[in-house]
């Protein structure tokens, strides 16, 4: 039987692949990588990049051509039997990937190939990949004696037990608990479609009535629309301390203990490696230089939305005594009235703006704004094979001839995933058979056509859109030719929302929203006053929005720095400073926000929360050289495709970023575009 995960294809024969060709393809080809590296680590005398680096490349690309499409299916085409065959195989990958990141031979063949006489006459690409590759066998701790290597690995293996466990609390504790409805009048002011979503779960537990649940957007409606208080506050109770030793499931899925002995084994782990805290370890592949430097750049951020986010409290407050006659605002009361305030003052909801968004359009639009900005074209391919009627291919072009190509998957449906994200399909690099190109996957959870009605997005949805081209463009517009710092790979993670943020900007702009809109009845552009009404309700309450990010960042990043040192208060107290500091509305004490913050606990955020605001100073900063030159000066839009997105990861992201801007990021276009300052 031929496995077609194991044959070479252009793009993936998704038709083809099935549930029982991904374990023996994964497991046949980790292993014949390994026993590739084996010979080649036994022949090679004299490490060099043809001898050394191109092979591994070449095999690496094998591995990931094979696993790109299975991990595409398990996000949008789910089933149990693939479920089974993905998680099966992640466990061979970790292995892999711990085999080849902790072999000591390899890394001394790195080493070797810098020391060398062919390093200094290799490209940038070539070499910023090889020193990558260095730090991170350095990172994963290659270069520890064996005890210590041991015990490296310990930490690791207990660490990914601990995340696991958490996140698996958070989940059980958000489905633990429900709110079960038989009075109608308890539900005043929920939408039509809440409700209903709220009599189907009622009907899933066999129960009469309606019942809320704490998944994010029930618990989101509820807290802005809900005009019941009590019912309100009894939904923030339940969710701000799931997981905890507080609220109505106290005890049970307690995340306290959890969190002491992650923030221990992760000190453990720094100090092994020679850092002197987490948040030292964390910053090592980033783009920030110091833990100094990452806290001082928050607590600027703070200062600066102080003034502005207290403004807006006491604006809410006013607003509330003269129309409500409440006089006693409640931290479960500020999203409710804060909707109110915002439909009251600007009259503008993301439903009104359905009608002028429809897909095509809005598509049309955006390929229109990139052939402005880039030069570029792009074309729709109807022949290429996909894994559902939906999904469709374009190609990328640039005076007739293809840069790239990617797959579009816009629709929610059974068995996808929720969200919107890009992925890597193939990776631009140079291969024995020539240029290899990009093709990235695009996905967003859309409302499907019905009828001859097509997809009607919302403004939101139309700024997810641009968001994930953003990424897409980073990987598809790259010419980079070394797959290591290819496009987003090798990009700092704290630098790499930069251009997905910066795509962001252009859904703000009137002259684009004149040609991205268009009623879907009648090719009405979108009305000047409506245009008028959602820029000015964009910065609606920004600054108390700034100083939530805030003091999430700030309480992670001084968390990884401090836990474990003398005078640490623990981390309720460091919480609580945090908040005193930085929060304009603080919560009452038996919150529990951190027991279910699962992006520094059981994500990739640890001590790296601070990247959302440290890449959006790059992002606004980026965008305001267009506000400066023109939005659609020619010169400024090459400069940018030129400096930051066909560099890829192949240079510092500081060093891009000064390439294209000519001096050091500033803070102040962020908080312009927040209205915040300036
Ligand atoms: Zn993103």
């Amino acid at each position: 039987m031929t496995n077609p995960l194991l044959q070479a294809h252009k793009l993936p024969p998704f038709a083809a692949i099935q549930p029982e060709h991904i374990v023996p393809a994964v497991q046949s080809l980790t292993t014949s990588n390994l026993e590739a590296l084996q010979t080649l680590l036994d022949l090679t005398q004299e490490p060099s990049w043809d001898t050394l680096v191109r092979p591994l490349e070449e095999q690496e690309d094998r591995l990931n051509q094979a696993w790109s499409p299975v991990s595409h299916l398990n996000g949008v085409a789910n089933n149990p039997q693939l479920r089974e065959a993905y998680n099966q195989s992640i466990g061979l990958l970790t292995e892999y990937n711990t085999r080849m990141g902790q072999n000591s031979a390899l890394y001394a063949a790195y080493k070797h190939l810098t020391e060398g006489a062919e390093f200094g006459r290799l490209s940038q690409a070539q070499q910023r990949s090889i020193q990558n590759a260095l730090r991170d066998f350095r990172l994963a701790g290659v270069d520890l004696p064996e005890a210590a290597k041991k015990r490296y690995g310990e930490i690791q293996t207990r660490l990914s037990e601990l995340s696991n466990q958490f996140s698996n609390h958070v989940l059980d504790a958000t489905q633990g608990w429900y709110k079960h409805i038989t009075d109608p009048a308890l539900l005043a002011g929920l939408p039509e479609s809440a409700l209903a979503g709220a009599a189907q779960a009622a009907k899933n537990k066999n129960l009469e009535g309606w019942v809320l649940t704490l998944d994010g957007p029930v618990y989101l409606t509820v807290m802005t629309q809900a005009d019941n208080r009590e019912l309100r506050r009894e939904m923030y109770a339940a969710y701000m301390t799931r997981a905890s030793d507080q609220g109505p499931t106290a005890g049970q899925w307690d995340n306290s203990a959890l969190i002491e002995e992650i923030l221990q084994l992760r000190r453990e782990l720094a100090q092994l490696l020679g850092f002197a805290n987490y948040a030292e370890l964390s910053l090592a592949p980033k783009m920030a230089e110091s833990t100094g430097q990452v806290i001082e750049f928050l607590r600027e951020l703070a200062r600066a939305a102080r003034p502005g986010a207290e403004r807006e409290l006491a604006e809410l407050r006013d607003w509330v005594a003269s129309e409500y006659g409440d006089t006693n605002l409640e931290v479960w009361d500020v999203p409710y009235y804060s909707e109110k305030l915002k439909q009251a003052r600007y009259q503008i909801s993301q439903e009104l703006l359905r009608p002028y968004f429809p897909l095509p359009k809005v598509l049309d639009g955006l390929f229109t704004l990139l052939g402005q900005l880039f030069g570029i074209s792009v074309r729709q391919e109807t022949e290429v094979q996909t894994w559902h009627p939906d999904a469709r291919f374009y190609a990328i072009e640039r005076e007739g001839r293809p840069l790239a190509y990617f797959y579009l998957d816009l629709f929610a449906r059974e068995g996808k995933r929720g969200g919107a994200w890009m992925a890597e399909c193939r990776v631009r690099r140079r291969t024995a058979d020539g240029l290899q190109l990009p093709v990235a996957y695009l996905v967003c959870n859309f409302n499907a056509p019905v009828g001859d009605t097509p997809s009607l997005l919302t403004h939101n949805e139309v700024t997810t859109l641009f968001h994930e081209f953003g990424h897409g463009l980073h990987h598809m517009l790259t010419q980079v030719e070394v797959a290591a710092v290819s496009g987003i790979n090798g990009v700092a993670w704290d630098a790499v929302e930069l251009p997905s943020q910066f795509m962001e900007n252009w859904c703000w702009q009137r002259p684009v929203l004149q040609y991205l809109a268009g009623h879907y009845q009648t090719g009405e552009p979108l009305p000047e006053a409506m245009i008028d009404r959602l820029l000015a309700a964009k910065n609606f309450q920004a600054a108390m929005m700034t100083l939530r990010q805030v003091e999430f960042a700030l309480f992670d990043f001084r968390l990884h720095m401090e836990y474990g040192e003398p005078g640490f208060p623990g981390v309720q107290a460091l919480l609580d400073q945090v908040r005193s500091e930085v929060a304009v509305l603080v919560p009452p004490a038996f919150n529990r926000f951190q027991n279910g913050f699962t992006h520094i606990f059981a994500g990739g955020y640890a001590a790296g929360y601070y990247s959302y605001k440290w890449a959006e100073v790059l992002s606004a900063d980026a965008f305001a050289a267009f506000e400066e030159n023109g939005l659609f000066d020619v010169t400024t839009g090459q400069r940018f495709l030129r400096e930051i997105l066909e560099k890829g990861g192949s240079e510092d992201a500081m060093v891009l970023f000064k390439n294209f801007r000519g001096r050091e990021p500033d803070i102040q276009a962020l908080l312009r575009h927040a209205g915040i300052q300036g």
